[in-house]
């Protein structure tokens, strides 16, 4: 899951950052309104969390550009305390939640978790597929046999943007743009390497490669 963060305050988004990465998300961040809304415009974020207060060009206005133009992410908007028209304006705006500053990190984690869920169309408790069980707090998957394997931070990634979309059949380029913030260098290659690493991991029939299509995770109905 790749998110971005549009935020002025350096030193919350540095934090932000941090403790998001930490919690198995790709994080790019932008700190003004111009930025962000040109990023949020160019790579498809699975969850975008927006200052109101941004130098460049407002908050509400950025995601009211997204919103015309078709840019449908779901967006988390941060809003001063205390501030009801700010929530009522966002959510008038295309937010699909709020948070209100300040915030516990962990909260912020918790509901982009269930927005997450939600956009996905999964409902409450772990991600689990056949058996196969995606341990989100510790970034480990448990195998249908019990067994207990911990994975690297882009595995994870990987593996748990797999389980959100059982069936489909996955580009490389999808994949990539999902997995990897912008900074990490992006080979398509890489993603080959990775599922290789996964189907060793949790059995190497979950995963197929479609030649010139990309991978599916296989999940018979
Ligand atoms: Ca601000």
């Amino acid at each position: 899951m790749r998110l971005l963060i549009v935020e002025d305050d350096a030193a919350l988004c540095r934090r932000l950052k941090a403790d998001l990465a930490q919690a198995g998300f790709a994080v790019d961040t932008a700190d003004n309104g111009v930025d962000g809304e040109f990023m949020g415009s160019e790579a498809p974020y699975d969850v975008i969390v927006l200052d109101l207060g941004l130098p460049g060009r407002p908050g509400l206005e950025v995601l009211k550009n997204w919103r015309a133009g078709g840019n449908h992410a779901p967006v988390i908007v941060l809003t001063a305390r205390d501030a009801w028209h700010e929530k009522v304006e966002g959510f008038k705006a295309g937010g699909d939640d709020y948070l209100a500053k300040p915030f516990h990190t962990e909260e912020l984690i918790a509901r982009i978790t269930a927005l997450i869920r939600r956009t996905n169309a999964k409902v409450g408790g772990r991600l689990s597929l056949r058996g196969l069980v995606l341990d989100e707090e510790r970034q480990c998957i448990v195998t249908p046999k019990g067994r207990s394997v911990a994975l690297s931070g882009v595995e994870f990634r990987l593996l748990r943007y797999f389980m959100l979309h059982p069936n489909a059949i996955l580009s490389k380029t999808r994949l990539i743009e999902h997995v990897y913030d912008f900074d990490s260098e992006k080979e398509s290659n890489v993603i080959e390497v990775y599922v290789n690493r996964l189907r060793r991991k949790i059995g190497k029939d979950w995963i197929e490669t479609r030649r010139g299509q990309g991978y599916v995770l296989r999940v018979p109905d």
